[in-house]
């Protein structure tokens, strides 16, 4: 699939992004959080892929395990728009439910075997 500029936004519109990125191999992710979450992701992109453009301000910081991956979520409606990967802390994913004209259900689902990557049991 080629790459597009996609809007992207939290549930209360605090948050607001735009990322070029392909949506397509999208993947679910098996690691305790994502397996939580249910989020289905975009592949792996470069930072400078990803503009905040609103809301910077409203995103709250998550970590937990090896405290590599950088999870997002924003404070007031408590969604979570992307992450920054724990395999390679130079790559982000989107949550492409966020996205605009994109319709998750409609795509195919792999699996990003997160959980292998932690070093603790159950993370
Ligand atoms: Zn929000």
């Amino acid at each position: 699939m080629n790459t597009h500029l996609l809007k992207g936004s939290c549930h209360c519109g605090a948050v607001k992004f735009e990322v070029n990125t392909p949506v397509a191999p999208a993947a679910r992710c098996n690691c305790s959080l994502c397996r939580r979450k249910g989020a289905l992701m975009t592949p792996p992109f470069t930072a400078d892929q990803l503009t905040i453009k609103q809301g910077e301000d409203a995103l709250t910081l998550y970590q937990f395990n090896t405290r590599v991956a950088k999870h997002f979520f924003c404070k007031h409606c408590g969604i979570y728009p992307f992450h920054q990967t724990r395999k390679d802390p130079k790559l982000w994913r989107v949550n492409i439910g966020c996205l605009e004209g994109v319709d998750p259900y409609t795509l195919d689902a792999g699996l990003s075997d997160g959980a292998s990557l932690s070093v603790v049991e159950d993370a």
